[in-house]
Order: C-alpha cells, then sequence, then structure tokens
C-alpha cells in the first residue's frame, strides 16, 4: 500500500508558548521516529500548498469568523476566542494550511498517488465549532475535508471516527442535521469539552448518524476494542461510506499527561487494522487520517509510528 504523508514545515511555526501541551515538539518527535526506523523512507511525502483560487475553509466557517480569527492574529493578539487557544504570527497562516493539508490528502487518495493517507498536522481542529475556536482548534479540518470529499468528489457517504480522548463537539454539531456524514466517537466522559453523551444521536434527517461511546476513566485496549471490532465496524459496514476519515487523537495513550485512559500503543495499532480493514471491505481502502491530539510525545511518535507502518502495509 502507498501512504501518503502530509507535513509542513509551518505547522511548527504556529507558537503556542512553553507550558503549552499542543506544541511544535509534538511534530517534530513524530517525524524524528519515523526517520529513525526507516519508515519515513517508505511513504509518500506531500507537502501542502495554500491553494489561493478558491477558500474551502468557507464550506464550514462563516467568513465573518474567519475574518475575526485573522485580526486577532494580524493585532498581535495572544489568544483567540479562549484563554485555550494561544495565537502567534503565523497562527492563522498554519490553520490555513492544516486545512490545505488534510484536503490535499484527499486529492491524492482520489487521484490514485497513494492508497490511504496521514494529515501531520497542526493546529488541530474538531473542538472547532463553526463560529468559535476551542480547545486548541481553529478550523474543523475533517469536518472542511467531508464537505470538500462531498462537493469535489460527489461522494454521498462519509464516516467519521473521532478516537481522540476528548469528544469532538464541533464535528458533531456540523453534521447532526446530515445523514451523509456518519459521526462516531470513542471518548472520555464525563469530561472536556461536556457533550459526547450516549443519547446525543444527531437531529433531523441526521437522527442515528451520531453515534456517542461514552467510556469511563481509565478504560483501556480491552474496552476500545471490543467496540471498535463488536460495534463500530458493523455500522460501518451497512452505512457503505465512500470514504472513512479518522480524527486520529492518541491522548487515550497510558502515558499521556492528562487523558486519563489506559489505551497502549498495541492498542492503537490493533484499532487501526480495524479501521483499514473497514476501509477495505467499503470503500476501496480509501481512508484519511488526520492528526488530532496527543501529549505524551513518545505515547504520540510510537502510536503514529504503528499506525503509519500498519497503513502501508500490503492488506491481508
Ligand atoms: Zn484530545
Amino acid at each position: 500500500m502507498i501512504t501518503g504523508f502530509i507535513t509542513s514545515d509551518t505547522y511548527l511555526k504556529h507558537k503556542t508558548g512553553s507550558e503549552h501541551p499542543e506544541s511544535p515538539q509534538r511534530l517534530e518527535a513524530i517525524i524524528n521516529s519515523l526517520k529513525s526506523s526507516g519508515l519515513w523512507d517508505q511513504l509518500y511525502h506531500i507537502n501542502p500548498t495554500i491553494q489561493g483560487e478558491t477558500n474551502y475553509v468557507n464550506l464550514v466557517h462563516p467568513m465573518s469568523y474567519q475574518k475575526r480569527f485573522q485580526d486577532a492574529v494580524d493585532m498581535g493578539d495572544t489568544f483567540f476566542n479562549s484563554s485555550d487557544n494561544p495565537i502567534s504570527n503565523d497562527t492563522y497562516m498554519a490553520a490555513n494550511l492544516a486545512v490545505s493539508g488534510t484536503i490535499q490528502g484527499i486529492n491524492t487518495i482520489m487521484n490514485g498517488q497513494c492508497n490511504n493517507a496521514f494529515a501531520t498536522i497542526r493546529p488541530p481542529g474538531h473542538h472547532a465549532e463553526e463560529s468559535s475556536a476551542m480547545g486548541f482548534c481553529f478550523f474543523n479540518n475533517v469536518a472542511i475535508a467531508a464537505r470538500y470529499a462531498k462537493s469535489i468528489y460527489n461522494m454521498d457517504r462519509i464516516v467519521i471516527i473521532d478516537f481522540d480522548v476528548h469528544h469532538g463537539n464541533g464535528t458533531q454539531h456540523i453534521f447532526e442535521d446530515d445523514p451523509s456524514v456518519m459521526y462516531i466517537s470513542l471518548h472520555r466522559f464525563p469530561f472536556y469539552p461536556g457533550t459526547g453523551a450516549e443519547d446525543e444521536i444527531g437531529r433531523n434527517d441526521g437522527r442515528g448518524y451520531t453515534i456517542n461511546y461514552p467510556l469511563s476513566v481509565h478504560a483501556g485496549d480491552d474496552v476500545y476494542l471490543d467496540i471498535v471490532n463488536n460495534s463500530i465496524a458493523d455500522k460501518v459496514l451497512s452505512y457503505r461510506p465512500d470514504l472513512i476519515i479518522l480524527s486520529s487523537g492518541f491522548d487515550a495513550h497510558e502515558l499521556d499527561p492528562s487523558g486519563g485512559m489506559n489505551v497502549t500503543t498495541n492498542g492503537f495499532n490493533q484499532m487501526t487494522s480495524t479501521f483499514k480493514q473497514l476501509a477495505d471491505s467499503s470503500c476501496n481502502g480509501r481512508l484519511l487520517s488526520v492528526l488530532e491530539g496527543g501529549y505524551s510525545l513518545k505515547g504520540l511518535a510510537d502510536s503514529v509510528h504503528g499506525h503509519l507502518k500498519i497503513l502501508s502495509e500490503e492488506s491481508s
């Protein structure tokens, strides 16, 4: 399998301050791990560029919100919207390039240059609402990617599986009325950001297409794998998606400083295998994985390394 690897030095220029867990060192740890094992040389490298002619951020976020964000950066503000969201000179550019990188991942899958892809981006996206930044997120990368795949490649059904330890409130809200995007989340609950109860199942035509698995603190591999293999797999296969997008947060790792869960690197690997098999069975292997959280540098680097190794192996 050819696996795309999307990253850019610009993602390192979004500075959050020395105490902030969502740091540029996260991406450096991932890249160093891939280079030291040699896996780096087996990946198809994609260096994203801003695509000037069309603003795809508009697919989710109104111009008024984008302008407010850009103005805050241009004015030299230190935060945007929330004290969780520090900004620096290059934050607006990095956030736009995170969207571009995610979209270019879809393009390289759809034009056959790679079978699947991992977007090693920051800032992350799943907490971003249409008109507010929160939880380290500014633009909802996976939500924009799903709308992009629908509009450019005429996809009818997309599944987003979000295994970040935090619930993706932004992604859920953006698609809660929409049966063409199934949003599935496993997350610690109750926990930040407070959403993601089991009875949040979508609204109107989207009823039944939001699926939440709230988990108790300290949940580990057995709990996660039971849900992924015995519940999520059936739901994805019967939905028959055209594309699977993963909101890949690795902050449920046992080494994570704030997640409070006990998933091991091997547990993440086994989940990745199942997600890959689901993509093989339902959509010709089309799978785009997009980085969200993960704040233990070792836990993150080891887990992403395993994730990419499995994505790039030949399917059995
Ligand atoms: Zn998270």
